[in-house]
């Protein structure tokens, strides 16, 4: 499936949609870390079923407006046209047998548990399935297909997580409606921030924007590029599961708030330090742009343009030190979020962004950039919580950017 004619900005300056819906290509540092996180807070189960149904309710209105779009008439055609578009955004292959009343679904190279078997497969047993996300797009693709009103919900029967040899999906009615999800007519336009080498940055995002529009899957439905497994997940489900652990938490034990926020922080600055660094060292950066910048500045701008063609947002640097980064969004993934589906309640909650600052700023003056040893080493090697990221302005909130202050941890 050509994904070209489904993608693009959501509105000039805005984020990255596809049929109309916004999304990110996120990298499967951040994925499994999410994962975790939420079911840290939450336990498994809970945090299954919170995963589960974000899905559930991210992929429907994705789905529908695709399947419209895709002039998919026939029940069959919808089915078939979802399970090409959970292939081309690089969440593996599903095949679905389901109607209004339910059905089965299997999934080979499903994302997040082909993710998870090579990241932890040889270290570590896991005993519940991976596909959250797979097994919330079975059901919305059941329903989308079937033009049914009828909530359905899927539960993963067997996982390769779990060393099955496939994973495996039963369909029924029930589970939760979705609730309000972002779509682009929620977004406005957004010029970006005034910051360094804004024109240059531009310049830079089109030519990237090319490149990355053309990433799909592969034949075994995974992105694999830059040393990660990318997707295009709805950040609706992202947001939706954040916020999810955040509240539980809340509720549960309120002091351990900071510490759930720390892990989604750690997800933002995980993934774009991995991300943002594998595009800079890679044949298609040095073919596309040239040797990797040396100066500090110049890798902040390439990092800026990278964030904002993978739909991080738009990404301006306002200042940068050896100690010290100031990274502000006109648009970014997180915020509309709050601004629609929570009204105004999560001034400082742009968390993956908070982290992509302190990814960036490391990039920007603490990697080795003429060393060829594997990005993962340098990343240990910042594994010492040395930064401490503050967001002070949010678009949440009306602020009309979210800003981000990076400095160094007081020893
Ligand atoms: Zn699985």
């Amino acid at each position: 499936m050509d994904l070209s004619d489904l993608t693009g900005p959501c509105r000039p300056g805005a984020l990255e949609c596809l049929a109309g819906v916004p999304v990110v290509l996120q990298d499967h540092h951040t994925g499994l870390l999410l994962d975790q996180t939420v079911d840290d807070a939450l336990g498994h189960e809970l945090g299954w079923e919170l995963r589960r149904d974000a899905a559930h309710a991210a992929w429907l209105p994705l789905l529908a407006r695709a399947v419209e779009h895709l002039r998919a008439h026939t029940p069959v055609e919808r089915l078939i046209a979802c399970q090409d578009l959970f292939w081309a955004t690089g969440h593996g292959r599903m095949a679905l047998d389901a109607t209004a009343d339910g059905g089965t679904a299997e999934g080979e190279f499903l994302l997040h548990g082909t993710a998870w078997t090579r990241a932890y497969g040889q270290r570590l047993r896991r005993h519940h399935p991976a596909d959250a996300v797979a097994a919330g797009f079975a059901s919305a693709a059941a329903q989308v297909a079937s033009r049914s009103d009828r909530t359905l919900v899927a539960e993963e029967t067997a996982c390769v997580a779990t060393h099955a040899s496939r994973c495996t999906f039963r369909i029924v009615p029930g589970g939760v409606p979705s609730g309000r999800q972002v779509l682009a007519a929620d977004l406005a336009e957004a010029e970006p921030a005034p910051g360094i080498g804004n024109e240059a940055i531009a310049s830079l995002h089109a030519d990237l924007r090319r490149f990355t529009s053309g990433l799909a899957g592969d034949h075994r439905g995974l992105i694999e590029a830059f040393d990660v497994f990318l997707s295009r997940p709805p950040t609706n489900y992202a947001n939706a599961v954040a916020h999810g652990a955040v509240d539980a938490i809340r509720a549960r034990s309120p002091a351990l708030v900071p510490v759930v926020e720390g892990l989604l922080r750690e997800c933002g600055h995980r993934g774009a330090f991995h991300t943002l660094g594998g595009v800079l060292r890679s044949p298609e950066w040095t073919a596309l742009v040239g040797p990797i910048p040396r100066e500090r500045e110049a890798v902040a701008m390439a990092c800026c343009a990278i964030a904002r063609s993978l739909g991080y947002g738009a990404y301006s640097v306002e200042e940068i030190g050896d100690d010290r980064l100031v990274l502000v969004a006109s648009a970014e993934f997180e915020s509309p979020w709050c601004r629609v589906v929570r009204a105004d309640r999560c001034p400082t909650s742009s968390w993956f962004m908070q982290g992509a600052a302190i990814a960036l700023l490391e990039l920007a003056t603490r990697v080795d950039w003429s060393s060829t040893a594997p990005l993962t080493d340098a990343f240990a090697a910042f594994a010492e919580p040395a930064w401490v990221a503050r967001q002070t302005e949010s678009l949440a909130v009306g602020d009309a950017v979210s800003r981000v202050v990076v400095e160094r941890r007081p020893s």
